[in-house]
């Protein structure tokens, strides 16, 4: 899903700060990590973890303008709250 995203073109979003309207925002994805390390004869280097995102469980907004924060209704991850982008359409 993610890889047929256009991540060359701005992203969109409707979404508004429900107490101001502010559309300038702060947008947060929270995810659960593992991280993995190779251990090779009982060794392993501890700043070599490759971490992976196991899921995406939380989207939260807080407004730029009036500080207010919200758990946009419906959206769990940053795609849920972004717009189509029709050709041509930029800010
Ligand atoms: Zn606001």
């Amino acid at each position: 899903m993610i890889e047929t995203k256009d991540f060359e073109r701005p992203a969109v979003t409707r979404l508004r700060c429900p107490s101001c309207r502010s559309g300038n925002l702060f947008l947060v994805e929270s995810a659960t990590w593992n991280t993995e390390w190779k251990v090779v004869d009982g060794k392993f280097d501890r700043a070599e973890g490759i971490s992976n995102p196991q899921s995406v469980d939380r989207l939260d907004a807080t407004c730029q303008h009036c500080d207010h924060h919200w758990k946009p209704r419906g959206a769990w991850q940053i795609d849920d709250v972004c717009e189509e982008i029709e050709d041509g359409v930029k800010d």
